[in-house]
């Protein structure tokens, strides 16, 4: 199976999907992360990518897009489409649509657009850790069992030194709580959860 992850700024896809990836990763399936935009540190951000997609044992591209062009409009739905193409994925897991923050809710909406196609499942990770609230709840419907594979994807996460200096060990108890509680729903130690917008049998 070929998993494309497409986030909006680095350490994304770890927060959201870091366990999952790496279990994928292990499994044998390849995986690639797609970044969209560097906000700011642009190399460090990008090196830390790198670094963190080596833990879990991925590939790590980086989109560039430039951040005032974040926006949800033809321009980025056609940069979508030159991502997904160039690399013919069986799945893409993607940002929350309804994710608080615009960068992310642009990247889900642009994912949407640019699988019309309808060759690959897609599924929406949960929000990025930190967070803002949001209007709705998201429904969990798909669920990973990470228990194999949580010290891998927090290592990954610390990979990003920059935000480790920023929110300090309070962010990863907060990841691996919410990893414990999905887990806790499905009787494993740890879990991740997706929501489907499309899942086509292989
Ligand atoms: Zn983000």
């Amino acid at each position: 199976m070929r998993v494309l992850v497409l986030a909006a700024h680095p350490d994304d896809a770890e927060v959201g999907c870091g366990g999952t990836i790496a279990k994928y990763a292990l499994q044998g399936h390849t995986v690639r992360i797609a970044t969209t935009v560097v906000p700011s540190l642009h190399d460090v951000r990008i090196e830390e990518s790198e670094a963190a997609a080596r833990i879990l044992g991925v590939e790590h591209v980086c989109l560039d897009i430039p951040p005032d062009e974040m926006v949800f409009n033809r321009s980025i739905v056609g940069r979508f489409d030159q991502a997904i193409s160039a690399f013919c994925p069986d799945l893409i897991l993607t940002h929350w649509v309804h994710d608080s923050h615009n960068d992310h809710q642009v990247v889900a909406n642009a994912t949407v657009a640019a699988s019309r196609k309808n060759s690959c499942s897609l599924y929406m990770y949960e929000q990025t850790i930190p967070g803002g609230i949001t209007s709705c709840s998201f429904r969990a419907q798909k669920y990973v069992d990470i228990t194999s594979t949580i010290e891998k994807k927090l290592e990954a996460i610390k990979a990003h030194a920059s935000q480790m200096s920023l929110h300090g060990d309070w962010w990863l108890y907060g990841i691996r709580g919410r990893a414990q509680y999905r887990g806790f729903q499905i009787k494993k130690k740890y879990a991740e959860a997706f929501e489907t917008i499309k899942d086509i049998e292989l």
